[in-house]
Parts: structure tokens; C-alpha cells; sequence
């Protein structure tokens, strides 16, 4: 058995050999991509007796309530609501505002943070920083040139992130999904303080190498028992589940998976995730060509490619599209982007035609 890494002074400081009971967590969140291994860990939770009410399930929208330009499923966002819904657990959905592509294109101090509270449906902004506050204020004007150095100190991305390991360049990851979960945690009222946390998260080690050295269970970043009384756990529940094992908890709960699985994507979030294969980008072209337009003038707008070396065209070249027109109402809603409660349940479970392709292309 992986017994987990101290080989730092950080990994050490944040190791953790066991978890409390589930029972002495006040509030569970489980990370819901809308992804097979997030649903798996919230069905597991179910078939562990953990009460639906002390369960939700965070989302974190990729695309930001960006309504011009998406980097995701336009279904996404309806299949999460829908599950949530059906399983009777909580959705709570925070994001960076602008999303992926707002922060591409970002000139200034990080865009803010928003969650959406699950009772009122109210949206509420993270604390911003003094730097996030001055950028506002710019942004509102017609800016001089002083105005702009100022404004372009405070920040300056302009460019994809890189296929890389690091999270400081490949940033999509740390900046529209750690931190968004990070910054609502601490937001949250009643998160904040007095409070014992525990977060699920999906990552398998099957997946990759990196996956396969990540600890079951740590001390996660936004603990802070000394100054805030709130004690908060992670805990990779699925991390040691084959493949198999994921979708048979699916398919036992006759639970519909993302439509993308069922179209012949062998992974889920991004729909356009960067490191996405030509296949899927060929899949892209075939099923939303406007979408794949779309990046082929930012790398013109930007002077930067999407892949390290290669232009999306070059890279995709010929590549077989990875599309399966074997479910036709799948493929409607991913295109669509209409998914229902009622279209949750599948009694006749058949097993998606991404299913059993490796865990290339990503999601992070
Ligand atoms: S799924 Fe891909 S594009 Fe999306 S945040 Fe992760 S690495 Fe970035």
C-alpha cells in the first residue's frame, strides 16, 4: 500500500495517516467536475451512509459566466445541476469571473472570485484585494498612458496556458479551480470558522504518474485550526479504483455519465482541455467548429500556439475524429447543451463508447 510522502518539510507538515469518522465532519464537499470520478466518489459517500445534507458538491464553472466565449461543455452546467438534483445533495457553483478566456486575455490584477449561495441562489464576490480593487477602478476608464503602465503592472497574461506539470505556468488549474475552492472555503460564513471540513477529490492514481504519488489523504491549504478553530481534511476517495471500479458505482446507481463519455471522449473536463489529443481536437472541429475557430484566431490574436510547438491546425492535421455517433441523443446534448433530471436515471445502462481509453488528454 502507497503509505504517502514526508519527503519535505511541506509534504511532511501536511500528511495526514487517517481521517476523522465521517460522521465528526460537520460539512462535506465533494470537488464535482460533472467528470466519472468525482460522481463515483459522491455515489461511494452515499453507499458509506454519510446523510445526503451533510454533502455538497462544488463546482467550479471553467467558463466563469463568460457568455461569449466557452473552454467548456456548454452541457456541463446542466448535467451538474441535474445529478445534484437527482442525488439530492447540495450544488454550490463558484468561479473566476470572465473564466478561462478572461483570464487569457487579462490585463491587470486577477478577475474576482464568485460563488452562488445554494439557499438564496444569491451570487457573492470573494474579499478582493487592494491590487483587484485598483484594476476595477481602471478598467471603468479610458485609461492615460500612466493609467495603463499602472494597469498592466498589476498583471499581463496574454497567453494560453503551457502543457506543463508546473502549476505556476500550466495556470488554468491553480487559477480557475484551486483557488476559486480555496477563496470560497475562507468566504463562506459559515466555513469560515468553528467548523470541521472534509474535501473529496477524484484524482485516480491510473491516471498518471504524477497521479500515482499523490497522497490518499493530506492536510489540505485552507486548514487553520490554531487561528480560525476550522479544521479542514482532503481525501482522495477513489485514488486506488481501476477504471473498472468507477463505472461499475455508476452503472449500479443507473446514473447517466457526462454526455461526452458517451460520444467517445475517454475524459470529461475542459471540453477543450489543453492537453487534449488531436483526436479530441478533431472531435471538436467535427462537433463545434466554431469553438475550434475560435482558438485558431486567438493563437493569430495572441502570437502564442495553444500545443508548445504546433499550430491547433498542425497539430491536429488529419487525426481521426474521436466522435461515436452511436448515441445520437448524447451527442444532441453536447451540442445543445440540454440535460435534465429526467434524463438522469438510465435503466438501460450500456457502458460509454470513451470508457477503457486511458487517461490521455488530460483533464487536469
Ligand atoms: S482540464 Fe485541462 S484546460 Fe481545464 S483546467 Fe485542467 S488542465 Fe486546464
Amino acid at each position: 500500500m502507497y503509505q504517502g510522502r514526508t519527503e519535505s518539510p511541506y509534504m511532511e507538515g501536511i500528511y495526514l495517516d487517517h481521517l476523522l469518522p465521517l460522521a465528526e465532519y460537520d460539512k462535506i464537499i465533494i470537488l464535482f467536475s460533472g467528470g466519472k470520478d468525482s460522481l463515483a466518489c459522491a455515489l461511494d459517500l452515499l453507499e458509506r451512509g454519510v446523510p445526503r445534507e451533510k454533502n455538497e458538491l462544488w463546482h467550479h464553472d471553467i467558463d466563469g459566466g463568460n457568455l461569449t466565449r466557452r473552454m467548456d461543455w456548454p452541457v456541463t452546467q446542466e448535467y451538474v445541476q441535474a445529478v445534484s438534483e437527482y442525488l439530492g445533495m447540495t450544488l454550490r457553483v463558484s468561479w473566476r469571473v470572465n473564466g478561462f478566456w478572461g483570464e487569457v486575455y487579462r490585463i491587470g490584477a486577477s478577475w474576482p472570485i464568485q460563488y452562488v449561495e445554494p439557499d438564496t441562489g444569491e451570487v457573492k464576490e470573494c474579499r478582493l484585494s487592494e491590487r483587484q480593487i485598483r484594476t476595477a477602478q481602471l478598467r471603468k476608464k479610458n485609461l492615460n498612458k500612466a493609467e495603463r503602465e499602472e494597469l498592466e503592472s498589476m498583471g499581463h497574461r496574454m497567453k494560453f496556458p503551457a502543457k506543463s506539470g508546473s502549476l505556476s505556468t500550466r495556470w488554468c488549474s491553480s487559477i480557475l479551480k484551486i483557488e476559486v475552492a480555496e477563496a470560497a472555503i475562507r468566504n463562506i460564513e459559515k466555513l469560515a470558522k468553528d467548523v470541521k471540513i472534509l474535501i473529496i477529490s477524484g484524482e485516480r492514481r491510473q491516471e498518471s504518474a504524477g497521479r500515482a504519488k499523490y497522497n490518499e489523504m493530506e492536510i489540505h491549504r485552507t486548514n487553520a485550526t490554531q487561528k480560525a478553530n476550522r479544521l479542514v481534511h482532503q481525501w482522495r476517495s477513489v485514488i486506488d479504483w481501476p477504471e473498472e471500479k468507477v463505472w461499475e458505482i455508476i452503472k449500479r446507481h443507473h446514473i447517466a455519465p457526462h454526455p461526452c463519455y458517451s460520444a467517445g471522449w475517454n475524459r470529461c473536463s475542459c471540453m477543450m482541455c489543453i492537453f487534449s489529443l488531436p483526436s479530441h481536437w478533431a472531435g471538436i472541429r467535427e462537433l463545434f467548429p466554431e469553438r475550434f475557430a475560435e482558438v485558431e484566431e486567438d493563437e493569430r490574436t495572441l502570437g502564442f500556439t495553444l500545443d508548445n510547438k504546433k499550430t491547433l491546425a498542425e497539430y491536429t492535421g488529419e487525426a481521426e475524429s474521436c466522435v461515436c455517433h452511436d448515441d445520437p441523443k448524447a451527442i444532441y446534448q453536447l451540442q445543445s447543451g440540454e440535460f435534465s433530471v429526467e434524463d438522469v436515471e438510465k435503466q438501460v445502462w450500456t457502458m460509454p463508447a470513451g470508457a477503457f481509453h486511458g487517461a490521455k488528454g488530460g483533464p487536469c
